[in-house]
């Protein structure tokens, strides 16, 4: 396989997300650009496969042409006081706000506490869709839609409410507000299989997991429903190919997760793709990291150790799949 260059980066978060404090990645350089390759802590190799096969598309093959220059974004909540919550969505300039909800330790009173805050700071034109990160049983999840739905006056969408997509498919057979699928979108068979079961209304798709731009295109049409692109809170580097997806998909009807690098306490480019008035441009190619920042963002040699060896053994997993 290509010899690339390697720099592996650990970049503190603003606030604790899907339980970590520190993302950390692989930053690697083809002869097309730079691709970044960062799996969720704890998927195996044959899950992080397509996140490499993302990395090497920017790298090695560059990205299909857009159809549209400009993504817009939704800011990101965090399960934080309301208070909070009301700033971090009046700061943010986004006309759609993702407020996390169903957080561990938090209570559905907290949630619609926070939900009615960001309502608040947006106004009533603002589109304000939950996320539940697959938190809630079914039961709960009708309840607690219902409940969230009228403290934020109108939801757009709930992300994820239950884990699996049988879940998700009765839960939207209860509630009068639209499912979205996110962590049953894991594989490129998922799309497919949410469409089959009337599990969503709305695919997130995030270009890592599903193997890239051009993979994630073919999947979106294959499976017909409205697609948000969301991130998986990467680097500068690998943000900008889930802004390649978003930038190339036939409809955009939503706002997209993509605005992530508000998440991160650092980038390593000097021009960060960071929202401006709720939108994001769409490159053409992947930025270029600035070697001050590289060496301002490198883990320690015991991380740097343990995502090359990672990163080996899902070359190896493909070669030998
Ligand atoms: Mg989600």
């Amino acid at each position: 396989m290509d010899v690339f260059e390697t720099h592996v980066y650990a970049i503190g978060m603003r606030s604790r997300f899907r339980s970590i404090t520190v993302r950390e990645g692989v930053l690697l350089r083809g002869p097309d650009g730079w691709g970044e390759f960062c799996p969720f802590e704890g998927y195996d190799a044959a899950e992080s496969a397509p996140w490499l096969a993302c990395a090497h598309e920017s790298a090695t093959a560059g990205w299909p042409e857009p159809v549209r220059d400009r993504v817009p974004v939704n800011c990101t909540v965090p399960a934080v006081s309301p208070e909070r919550a009301h700033a971090i969505a009046a700061e943010s300039g986004c006309r759609t706000a993702k407020v996390k909800v169903a957080d561990v330790g938090s209570s559905v009173a907290e949630d619609r506490e926070r939900v009615a805050a960001v309502r608040d700071a947006l106004g009533p034109a603002a589109a304000i869709r939950v996320d539940a990160n697959g938190a809630w049983d079914v039961d709960r999840a009708v309840v607690a839609i219902g409940e969230l739905d009228r403290a934020a006056g109108g939801l757009e969408y709930v992300e994820q409410p239950c884990p699996t997509a049988e879940e998700l498919a009765t839960v939207r057979r209860g509630v009068d507000v639209r499912i979205a699928a996110d962590e049953s979108i894991r594989r490129a068979e998922d799309p497919l299989r949410i469409a089959e079961l009337g599990a969503a209304d709305v695919a997130v798709l995030k270009v890592a997991p599903l193997g890239g731009v051009r993979r994630a295109l073919r999947l979106a049409e294959a499976c017909g429903l409205p697609c948000v692109v969301s991130s998986a809170v990467e680097t500068s580097v690998g943000l900008a190919a889930g802004l390649a997806l978003a930038g190339a998909l036939p409809e955009l009807d939503f706002a997209c997760g993509l605005g992530t690098t508000a998440l991160l306490t650092g980038d390593v480019v000097t021009d960060s793709l960071t929202a401006v008035d709720g939108e994001l441009p769409v490159p053409r190619r992947p930025p270029e990291p600035d070697p001050a920042l590289l060496e301002r963002h490198a883990a320690d040699a015991a991380t740097r150790s343990r995502w090359l060896g990672r990163m080996n053994e899902v070359a190896e997993h493909r070669l030998s799949g």
